[in-house]
């Protein structure tokens, strides 16, 4: 068995409040005087039976972390910490997500907001390595129009150079708001070249999934992983060519699915979906990059070729550069060349 750690991969699916390290949590709750949810510094701060709806908590804290984070400093810090973490786990390319929304009154507004995670993540990228794009993702909780003028501020700064903009989003719960609504928000998106990178199929099945298909043209769907629940919506992922980013521990933490080997990555993958694996929120999952690599390993049986096939789909997957691209695709040839240990 080889190091997953060393195995290049790029990481697609990350949130810039969830990427927060649990110590830098307590550090700034402390600073700012505010009281945190004790269990949010346990262990396992979320794990829920399946079928509970394990939502409701995971919103709840989200939001309580979320209101720690109220200075450029803290701001400048997260991304730096998220770039630095995501480096010692073998990533080279993160697309990190961010709804500026919440830190903008802090700031002096979302562009500024914005700008400081965009100028923190070149910094990060001339310290680590990692190449960082920012993926800005609106809200299903707020209203349609905010989210086109998140999209109008995206596109602003839409580029495929360190630090620039590189797709948007649409996160938060998924059975909230009308997909449809955001239809003008992701247009805006799209024409100003940003890939169009939609949460869907995690909370709520395939159904769901179609209407993300039909109204937002999604370049990769953010889960996706219950689309197999209805072949013929899986046959439009696979004919359409849509990646998933699939993140079995944030599914298990959720209550989708009861264990890591309950969620259906073996039977995506064999249908031929392109899948890159993701860590969505470690904060409050406990689980990080290569936690999902070896969820693959452990709970899939997954053997090193297979795991090297995922990384280079999450790097194929990727808005990575060419030359990016071709660097950790061959990392990971060199990788499954590499002699296992033990
Ligand atoms: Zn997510």
């Amino acid at each position: 068995m080889r190091d997953l750690a060393l195995l290049p991969k790029a990481h697609l699916h990350l949130h810039f409040t969830g990427s927060m390290r649990v110590d830098t949590l307590a550090e700034l709750a402390d600073r700012h005087g505010i009281r945190l949810p004790h269990v949010l510094l346990d262990d396992d701060p979320l794990v829920v039976p399946a079928g509970a709806r394990g939502w409701f908590r995971f919103q709840r804290m989200y939001d309580a972390a979320r209101a720690c984070v109220r200075s450029e400093a803290d701001m400048r810090r997260l991304v730096a910490e998220a770039a630095a973490d995501d480096a010692a786990e073998g990533s080279g390319r993160l697309e990190l997500q961010v709804d500026p929304t919440s830190y903008a009154p802090f700031v002096g507004g979302l562009t500024p907001a914005l700008e400081i995670v965009l100028d923190a993540a070149r910094e990060a990228q001339a310290a680590t390595g990692v190449e960082i794009g920012v993926v800005v993702a609106a809200s299903r909780m707020r209203h349609p129009l905010d989210a086109r003028t998140l999209a109008r501020l995206a596109a602003k700064h839409a580029g495929d150079g360190p630090g620039q903009v590189v797709g948007f989003g649409l996160s938060n719960d998924e059975r909230r708001g009308t997909t449809a609504e955001f239809a003008g928000a992701f247009a805006i998106a799209h024409r100003a070249g940003l890939l169009s990178v939609p949460h869907g199929g995690e909370l709520l099945g395939p159904e769901h999934v179609e209407q993300v298909l039909d109204h937002l043209r999604p370049d990769r769907l953010g889960h996706g992983v219950r689309s197999g629940e209805d072949p013929r919506v899986l046959e439009r992922v696979l004919q359409d060519d849509v990646p998933l980013e699939v993140c079995p521990a944030s599914n298990v933490s959720l209550g989708v699915y009861a264990g890591p080997g309950d969620v259906p990555l073996r039977a995506l993958v064999d249908a031929g979906a392109r899948v890159a694996l993701g860590a969505d929120d470690p904060l409050l999952f406990r689980s990080r990059l290569v936690d999902q690599y070896r969820i693959a390993r452990e709970a899939h049986g997954f053997t090193d070729a297979e795991l090297a096939d995922l990384a280079r789909s999450s790097i194929t997957a990727s808005a990575a550069s060419p030359a990016t691209r071709a660097r950790l695709l061959a990392g990971v040839d060199a990788w499954l060349a590499s002699a296992p240990a033990g």
